[in-house]
């Protein structure tokens, strides 16, 4: 392994991400359970809020409709008092009287434009003479003059508007019958006082219901008693109700005490009946299920309809849901005694409601969107630079300091990205540095090695030599005899060996001293080593002053050779010594040669077969060499 190499580490590829989940699902909960949080809590308190103010908002606004038709009626219903009055002081008057036709129709008509609101004006006296002006019928609303007099009161002669307020021409003749059991004229109150009749139908078109109001009154003629009245389309009450503006779903009637409709604002309130004529129809029988509810829950009251005494709140359940009901009593100082009647379903208010729920669901939906969007945009922005931040940190992991880092518009991330950058340029000077250590100490183990290497051989070197001589010592002498033992035997050469000893040293030591006996050990070796030719040839101290030759590839007569060739080396240094009978330095030596197949069984035997011969040398007096002779030979 390289040394600038950082160790292997366990990585994983960026893929496998292990445990923990992504930034984006992290963004995505957190924004979405917030969003949910603040939509429910806010759709919540709204929801409360605006159930409290439906009941508030229905309230009111049956109360606003309610009081509207009650004030519509006070002023419509107080025509009625102020014409009666005209008309009564104009009979009282004599203006008017019934024999005076002329001066009751001009009277009539100005009434009918002053008050376009009354249906009718009617003149009967108690002489069944009767003049009439006023609407024809609810639908073309043609104005007519009507009158019946003796000789034939039962027959209706009806006349169009002339010019400037004359009888105009002749229409038609209509079954009147006796226009006193009409309810306008026979219900009117004796006290002489005004009063409302009942309501009836006209007895020369039935589809016509009115109500009546009248008063009796003194004419100008003595002993006639006339009655003056108007007629109120009910049909014109309705279409005011129907006019009204109130909540989509509402509705708004009127009702009598007896259950009857006066008018709706939705549905009718008369029935066709086989014929011309129509029939009044109960609220309870309204063609309006809502009208017909409502009209039930009222019947249900205690005491019916009579028992509802003010104002009543009747909230009810119905098909439809929830219903709010405001019935009202309404009075007059003239006898009405009616029940206004406003119907509304709950869901006409809760329809704003839900309809605002439904936007903040979907302004919910919307922000949910809108936020994912935004965590979708904020992870790549944020998560992508952490990715590549990751990358960087695992190439640097490996070894790689130049992997790009990311830039990001965070400042946090930016700053990171700057440490982790400051981080690798000095872990990439670390490692420099680590490299360039490493390097010098590998140079100096290098350098040591070679310093040991060198030491080690001389030791070795010096261990194998002789200190004093410098020759091979007994060491080595012996480990390459026994190199040379083998050698020989795989060979087949002979090999020779050659034992030495100086002559008569301890005399010379005795004479001369031992540094000289030194000296003469070492110019002794030196004879030695200079007679070996062979570089394979081996010169050693065996000890003392004994010297050992290893001869290879050497026969015994070679041998003798090199050793007289020694024997003139030394006579030739005539190293003085008066201690021997020679005069000089002397040495014997013994030769012993192994040849192949001669029996031996190591070198121990050739060793004492070396020493035997020079013991002989010495024997015969030294100053010679001995060849170990093997039995049978004779040899020197
Ligand atoms: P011979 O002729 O029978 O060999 O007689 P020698 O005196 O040489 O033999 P001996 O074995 O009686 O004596 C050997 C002497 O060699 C004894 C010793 O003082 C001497 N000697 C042995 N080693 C050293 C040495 O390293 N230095 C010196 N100066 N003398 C040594
Ligand atoms: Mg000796
Ligand atoms: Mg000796």
């Amino acid at each position: 392994m390289n040394a600038a190499e950082p160790p292997p580490v366990q990585t994983r590829s960026p893929g496998a991400a292990g445990g923990g989940y992504p930034l984006a699902l992290w963004f995505a909960s957190t924004v979405s359970l917030l969003l949910a949080v603040v939509i429910g809590v806010l759709g919540w308190v709204s929801w409360h809020n605006s159930q409290r103010a439906v009941v508030d908002l229905a309230t009111q606004l049956q109360s606003r409709t309610g009081e509207q038709v009650e004030e519509h009626l006070r002023s419509y219903l107080d025509a009625p008092t102020r014409a009666i009055d005209l008309m009564a002081a104009a009979l009282h008057a004599g203006v008017v009287t019934p024999d005076k036709p002329e001066s009751a129709r001009r009277l009539l008509l100005r009434l009918v434009r002053l008050y376009p609101e009354i249906a009718y004006f009617n003149i009967g006296a108690s002489d069944r003479s009767f003049i009439g002006a006023g609407r024809a019928d609810t639908a073309s609303r043609e104005v007519v003059i009507e009158e019946a007099h003796a000789p034939d009161p039962e027959v209706l002669h009806q006349y169009a508007v002339g010019p400037g307020g004359t009888r105009g021409e002749h229409l038609r003749d209509l079954d009147f019958g006796d226009f006193r059991e009409q309810a306008w004229y026979a219900e009117v109150p004796a006290s002489g006082r005004a009063g409302w009749s009942s309501v009836y139908h006209w007895t020369e078109n039935p589809s016509v219901v009115v109500i009546g109001f009248g008063r009796s009154v003194e004419t100008g003629m003595p002993g006639t008693r006339a009655v003056v009245g108007v007629d109120l389309f009910l049909h014109d009450i309705g279409d005011y109700l129907a006019g009204l503006e109130s909540s989509p779903g509402s509705r708004v009637f009127i009702v009598e005490q007896n259950g009857l409709l006066i008018g709706s604002s939705h549905g009718g309130t008369l029935r066709q009946l086989p014929g011309a004529g129509v029939e009044r129809l109960p609220a309870t029988q309204s063609p309006d299920a809502l009208i017909r509810g409502a009209a039930l829950e009222l019947a249900g009251v205690e005491g019916g309809l009579r028992g509802i005494d003010d104002t009543l709140q009747l909230p009810f359940d119905a098909a439809l849901g929830r219903i709010w009901l405001r019935a009202s009593r309404w009075r007059d100082a003239h006898g009405l005694d009616w029940l206004i009647v406003v119907v509304a379903p709950q869901k006409d208010f809760t329809g704003v409601i839900d309809a605002g729920m439904r936007d903040l669901m979907l302004i919910g939906v919307l922000l949910l969107v809108l936020s994912l969007c935004a965590a979708w945009l904020m992870t790549r922005y944020l998560a992508r630079p952490v990715q590549r931040l990751e990358l960087a940190a695992r190439a640097l992991a490996t070894g790689d300091f130049d992997a790009p880092l990311p830039r990001s518009w965070s400042r946090e991330l930016e700053s990171l990205a700057h440490a982790f950058d400051e981080m690798r340029r000095r872990l990439r000077a670390a490692f420099r540095e680590v490299e360039s250590v490493q390097q010098e100490l590998e140079r100096r183990v290098e350098q040591r090695t070679v310093e040991l290497r060198v030491a080690n051989d001389e030791l070795e070197r010096l261990s194998l030599q002789d200190g004093l001589t410098g020759l091979a010592n007994r060491r080595r002498f012996d480990a390459t005899l026994g190199e040379e033992w083998q050698r020989a035997r795989r060979s087949g050469k002979p090999f020779t060996l050659v034992m030495c000893d100086i002559d008569f040293f301890k005399a010379y030591n005795d004479r001369y001293g031992h540094a000289r006996g030194d000296e003469i050990l070492v110019r002794v070796a030196r004879v030695l080593q200079a007679e070996l030719r062979r570089a394979t040839d081996l010169a050693a101290r065996y000890g003392g002053e004994e010297y050992a030759l290893i001869l290879p590839d050497t026969g015994a007569e070679d041998a003798r050779g090199v050793v007289e060739q020694i024997r003139r080396g030394l006579g030739a240094l005539a190293l003085a010594h008066e201690g021997s009978p020679f005069g000089c330095v002397t040495a014997s030596f013994g030769i012993a040669c192994h040849l192949p197949h001669d029996g031996m069984s190591g070198v121990e035997e050739l060793l004492i077969a070396a020493d035997q011969a020079l013991y002989r040398a010495k024997a015969a007096g030294r100053n010679a060499l001995m060849m170990h002779s093997r039995p049978g030979e004779n040899t020197p």
